[in-house]
């Protein structure tokens, strides 16, 4: 349902931008330079700032995105996590996600991160096949994964979830295949699809613009898509968003927020957030972020924002909730932001709902199978 739920609490996030290497294809604001001491220490003090000249709310969910998180010493995410609970009143047994690279952390590591609070662990595998990884730029092997999820569970992670990169160059069925057995093989309670994208000032990128970069063909890569749904099906882990397929009560209940319109803070560098009608994001270099705290406080962390007007908010609302398997319930939509969707946006859908990309059910509108391949081409419809 799209609506923004009266009640529901915010979600935060910390980003950790510390990576050892730049993978071929990242495109997310990082800072690869080995963390040393002093520069977690100094990053910690920025963001501990930031969360203390916060305005207070109550808040459910705690995500630690990057970059890798899982290179900052469990102390420091301890003492984060505590700051949300002070701060934000997050409470004991809240969702506390946490992503790691699977080479990162032994058992003791994850036993640390247990006990600094994380209660779920998102691993970035992307592959079970290491010639893929090594050409990724990954500094793991599939064997890491295998130990990575062993001692997650060991630790106490009840709750586990993988990363996988669909259509990188070369795809095949058969090499494909090959990760969706080191998937049943690990039996996770979720698991993020993406499809590869190549944008930004990426290894990837400046290969499309050599023109050396063969990318497979969009059927093959919609065909795996499918596959992989139906193998993950049988798993027991079910679509629920277009990248996003999860056991039933494992969904990610941080990024749900994203999804229905919720609020959220952002901390650290090029962290975002939403609250009200603002949105608003960070200074995104680590030099930057921090300098600016230390010099002129923590609202200087702020590098721009924006006040959503009443049509950007309904169709953000729109796109995100189109990304959920159930859609959007269109009576509810017109009461919370005052549209009706099929009343103004009626021209437009029609070529989407002629090919078949589009349905109603009931109240409900949400993409079909075939949308769900093609969202881009939906969401088109409301700019
Ligand atoms: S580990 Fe993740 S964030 Fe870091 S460079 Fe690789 S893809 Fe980017």
């Amino acid at each position: 349902m799209t609506t923004a739920t009266p009640g529901a609490g915010l979600g935060l996030y910390v980003h950790v931008p510390f990576c050892e290497a730049k993978c071929a294809y990242c495109h997310f604001a990082i800072d690869p330079r080995r963390p040393d001491e002093a520069r977690q220490e100094r990053y910690l003090r920025a963001v501990v700032a930031e969360m203390e000249a916060a305005e207070s709310g109550r808040a459910d969910t705690l995500y630690f995105g990057g970059g890798t998180p899982s290179l900052l010493a469990a102390s420091r995410l301890a003492r984060l996590v505590g700051l949300a609970r002070s701060r934000f009143f997050l409470p004991d047994g809240a969702e506390v996600t946490l992503e790691a690279n699977p080479a990162d952390l032994d058992l003791a590591g994850y036993r640390a991160l247990r006990q600094a609070g994380s209660t779920r662990l998102s691993l970035g595998v992307q592959s079970f096949d290491d010639a893929v990884l090594g050409e990724m730029g990954r500094r793991h092997s599939a064997a890491d994964a295998f130990r990575a999820v062993e001692h997650a569970r060991t630790a106490g992670f009840a709750s586990v979830s993988l990363d996988l990169i669909l259509g990188w160059p070369g795809e095949t069925g058969p090499r494909w295949e090959r990760s969706l057995d080191g998937v049943a093989a690990l039996g996770p309670d979720h698991v993020s699809l993406y499809v590869l994208e190549v944008e930004g000032r990426t290894l990837l990128a400046h290969r499309a613009r050599a023109g050396t970069l063969a990318l497979p063909e969009d059927d093959l890569v919609a065909d795996l898509y499918r596959r992989t749904a139906e193998a993950l099906s049988a798993l027991g882990l079910e679509r629920y968003e277009i990248s996003n397929f999860a056991r039933p009560g494992f969904e990610s209940r941080h990024n749900a927020k994203y999804w229905a319109d919720l609020p959220f803070l952002g901390f650290g560098m090029s962290a975002h957030s939403y609250r009200g009608r603002r949105r608003w994001w960070n200074v995104d270099s680590y030099g930057g972020y921090c300098r600016a705290i230390e010099e002129q406080g923590a609202p200087a962390a702020v590098a721009g924002f924006r006040v959503l007007s009443p049509r950007e908010r309904s169709q953000e609302a729109l796109f995100t909730g189109l990304r959920r398997r159930d859609g959007v319930d269109l009576d509810t939509f017109r009461g919370v932001y005052g549209v009706d969707v099929l009343g103004e946006y009626g021209d437009s859908l029609a070529a989407p709902f002629a090919a078949g990309l589009l349905e109603t059910r009931g109240t409900w509108l949400r993409l079909t199978e075939r949308g769900v391949l093609l969202s881009n081409e939906v969401f088109q419809a409301f700019v």
